[in-house]
């Protein structure tokens, strides 16, 4: 079975009542029959049917063993943090998710459990981390905001011979194009909210993994922890999915259309976006991904912060938002929003100047989306003529 039709066919006909849209159970508690005898649903921290097909779907989707549905990303992330143990090491992607950067360095180093960052493109680095205290190896590809290209089997082999757990955040890529867990991954994380909700109007998150060890595992954190997703949410997720596939292919083809348009733009220095020939690590991206992604990050030829700032505010096609993955368009500026939090010296070693602009494409016609580009270029023009004047 293809992949379009695998996703639909992992979402099933309510049994109880034949609907075709997954029953919204919006419940907390379920009637026992007799004490202890239930129709396998007690109370919806431990388990809801609405979520629970959610989460199949989500195993489904990543080759997985179990899925997880958390009420957001960053929930998900921290269940996967909660294998540790105090004095465990995390080996992490130098320019990580800064929620998950923050995650790590404010609350779980308070718990004794360091976390070593490391250029992971980078394989000889990432085997000279590890120590035999290293538990997890935790990946992003393609990264955010510079669209780096991570080897995930080369990094598995190196996190398992090490004793390791490779742990991948397959926000950017989502499934539709990439599945960690067939290149030997054990844990994939999701900011559901992203390409998996696909219409930004849920937080959501998910953990999918690669054994009944880890499923037990993070079954039981997600049940005393307590950070599920709710049966609405877990609804609008479902319905976000069905569409998965089809909005994926069209944004990676709008995206790849956007990035040569760019690539050619004199006022352009560099673009970074895997699906480009000129992109470090094309052939790698191109071995592991079915496509290459909506995210384009590129830095403008002027050094001015004003310029990148004045285009990012001129778009008429691109909300100006910090997140991605939506079926619009979107602009952001690093540098003074998503990575504002990061020193500059971190900044500028992870190539985030002040320059650099990330667009999120969306399911708009690519031609609209290049002439607003074009618009909003000569608009940076005529404000370079004028302080040049
Ligand atoms: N991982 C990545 C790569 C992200 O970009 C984000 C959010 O932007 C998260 C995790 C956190 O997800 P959420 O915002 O759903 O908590």
């Amino acid at each position: 079975m293809r992949e379009e039709t695998k996703i639909l066919q992992a979402i099933p006909v309510d049994e109880l009542t034949g609907a075709v849209s997954t029953p919204i159970y919006q419940t907390a508690t379920f009637v026992h029959e007799l004490p202890g005898v239930t129709k396998g649903f007690d109370y919806s921290r431990t388990n809801n049917p609405t979520r629970q097909v959610l989460e199949e779907l989500l195993a489904s989707l990543e080759n997985g063993h179990a899925g997880f549905a958390f009420a957001s990303g960053v929930a998900a992330i921290d269940a996967v943090l909660r294998l540790l143990r105090s004095g465990d090491e995390i080996i992490a992607v130098d320019d990580i998710y800064g929620g998950t950067f923050r995650l790590f360095s404010n609350i779980y180093e308070r718990f004794n459990i360091k976390v070593k960052y490391v250029d992971t493109t980078d394989l000889d680095a990432v085997s000279a981390a590890v120590s035999e205290k290293t538990k997890l190896i935790w990946l992003e590809t393609p990264t955010n905001p510079t669209l780096k290209i991570c080897d995930i089997r080369a990094i598995a082999d190196i996190a398992h011979e090490g004793g390791a757990l490779l742990v991948v955040d397959n926000t950017f890529a989502s499934p539709a194009l990439q599945k960690p867990l067939q290149y030997g991954a054990d844990i994939v994380v999701h900011s559901a909210t992203k390409y998996l909700a696909g219409h930004c109007d849920v937080i959501a998150g998910a953990v999918v993994v690669n054994s009944e060890k880890l499923a037990e595992e993070i079954k039981f954190i997600q049940n005393a922890t307590g950070g599920v997703l709710g049966p609405f949410d877990s609804w609008l997720t479902i319905r976000g999915i069905e569409t998965l596939a089809l909005r994926v292919e069209r944004i990676s083809e709008n995206a790849l259309k956007v990035a040569r348009f760019l690539e050619q733009h004199p006022l352009v220095e560099k673009v970074n976006y895997p699906g480009l020939a000129s992109h470090p690590q094309h052939e790698l991206a191109a071995s592991q991904q079915r496509y290459f992604g909506g995210v384009i990050s590129f830095k403008m030829k002027s050094e001015f912060i004003q310029d990148a700032i004045r285009f990012v505010s001129s778009t008429q096609f691109f909300n100006l938002t910090d997140s991605i993955g939506g079926v619009k368009s979107s602009v952001s500026h690093p540098v003074s929003m998503s990575h504002k939090a990061m020193s500059a010296p971190a900044r500028q070693k992870a190539g985030i100047t002040n320059s650099l602009v990330r667009l999120s494409i969306g399911i708009e016609h690519a031609e609209d989306l290049i002439q607003d580009l074009e618009k909003t270029f000569k608009k940076i023009e005529v404000t370079q003529a004028e302080k040049i004047a």
